[in-house]
């Protein structure tokens, strides 16, 4: 595609600035559209693992966010008093692909995402509203009443996307029956060094990743119950629901701050037969949405990010939007299938099953997880 063309990309989330990044670097301007007023550091932590970090590579991004980040690993179950049940040693992917998975702050990756492009590449404050337009460009039109052209729109805006729900309103989100709270707090790492540890008990998860030297991410599911209204629990109310667990759990909750617990429902997006339509692409979330159980939806939108520009730099729009949804969607459609299923897995119900899964995970050979998770790490390309 010819770099003069317009590109405008609606979302600056992990998705949107890593696209921007990559088009950047193919000689584009693009513009992203972001609805927040501003973009600050909030957030609590995330995982990003080889796959993403590889793309950072070769964006020459991962130098930065392996200083601001905390390299992990080991892939760590327990069960609620944090006794291992699994563990997974990833010294041979990082030898082989180079890099680690990496537990990163949230807003700490959106910064030396935005120090990787030009000031003027991004506009805030500005929620798109609705698109017109596709034969010969694409009018995005803004809540705060701006409008403007572009020859080519990517819609990087999350899993609710306005652009989508335009462009193919009978895409359904689906709940996935689990709701989550995500901390961060300042704690002695030296427990959990280097590694991703997920406690497992019926019906409840606790995770915890250290994040950067004296701080960590935790995060707490526990599956819906009718008549519970979790979105108005309090920090007293998560914490008795999670004092069956091991002391330290109870510790990471007690040490965030209240207002700094972030409640989110967990849902996915039901696969969509296309990512395209005329001249809009959808990417990220907006496209694939997952359950954060295998801790790929930022991941898939880094690969997403790569894809699409690599194919808009060698081919007309058109079948670049075709090479591209080749070359991600059969994979990120697997990973929804899967994360979904894991989710289920990981947080039965029944202590009696809890019990023969942990048993079982227990027998499995090491070997067999980090099969599964090199596929993952090799990536789409
Ligand atoms: C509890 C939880 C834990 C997770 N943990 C992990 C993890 O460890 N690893 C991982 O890889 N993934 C994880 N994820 C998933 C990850 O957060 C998402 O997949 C990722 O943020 C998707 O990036 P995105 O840029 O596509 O969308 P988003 O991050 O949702 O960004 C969309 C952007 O678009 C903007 N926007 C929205 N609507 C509009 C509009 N109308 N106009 C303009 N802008 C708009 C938003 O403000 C936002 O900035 C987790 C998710 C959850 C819920």
């Amino acid at each position: 595609m010819d770099r003069d063309t317009s590109i405008a990309i609606i979302g600056g989330g992990i998705g949107g600035l890593t696209t921007a990044i990559a088009l950047c670097q193919k000689g584009f301007r693009p513009t992203v559209y972001e609805a927040a007023p501003e973009l600050r550091p909030v957030g609590a932590g995330i995982t990003l693992a080889i796959n993403a970090m590889r793309v950072f590579q070769k964006l020459g991004l991962a130098g930065r966010a392996l200083e601001q980040g905390h390299p992990l690993e080991e892939l760590r179950i327990t069960d609620q008093q944090l006794r291992p049940v699994s563990r997974t040693a990833l010294g041979p992917l990082i030898r082989e692909f180079g890099v680690p998975n990496l537990g990163i702050h949230r807003g700490a990756l959106q910064q030396l995402l935005l120090e990787a492009l030009p000031d003027d590449g991004i506009q805030t404050g500005k929620r798109l509203d609705r698109l017109e337009g596709g034969e010969d460009e694409v009018r995005l039109y803004f809540e705060d009443e701006t409008v403007v052209s572009a020859d080519v729109v990517i819609a990087a805006d999350g899993i609710h996307s306005a652009a989508r729900q335009q462009l193919f309103p009978a895409a359904r989100q689906r709940p996935s029956g689990q709701v989550c709270w995500r901390g961060m707090c300042p704690a002695d790492i030296t427990p959990w060094q280097r590694r991703g540890t997920e406690a497992w008990a019926p019906g409840q998860r606790f995770g915890i990743v250290p994040i950067s030297e004296g701080n960590i991410y935790w995060f707490a599911v526990v599956n819906e119950k009718r008549g519970c209204d979790w979105a108005g629990l309090s920090k007293a109310g998560l914490l008795d629901a999670f004092r069956p667990f091991a002391r330290p759990v109870a510790e990471l909750i007690e040490q965030t701050p209240e207002g700094r617990i972030i409640y989110s429902p967990i849902s996915d997006l039901e696969p969509l037969k296309k990512w395209h339509s005329k001249r809009v692409v959808l990417l990220g979330d907006a496209a694939h949405a997952t359950t954060p159980n295998m801790g790929q939806g930022a991941c898939q939108a880094i690969e997403d990010a790569l894809a699409l520009a690599g194919c808009l730099s060698s081919l007309p729009r058109e079948d670049a939007f075709h090479a591209y949804q080749n070359q991600r969607k059969k994979r990120a459609d697997r990973i929804v299938r899967q994360s979904r299923r894991l989710g289920r897995v990981a947080q039965l119900d029944s202590p009696l099953l809890g019990r023969l899964r942990n048993g079982l995970l227990g027998f499995l050979p090491s070997s067999l997880a980090l099969r599964g998770l090199r596929e993952l790490a090799a990536g789409s390309a």
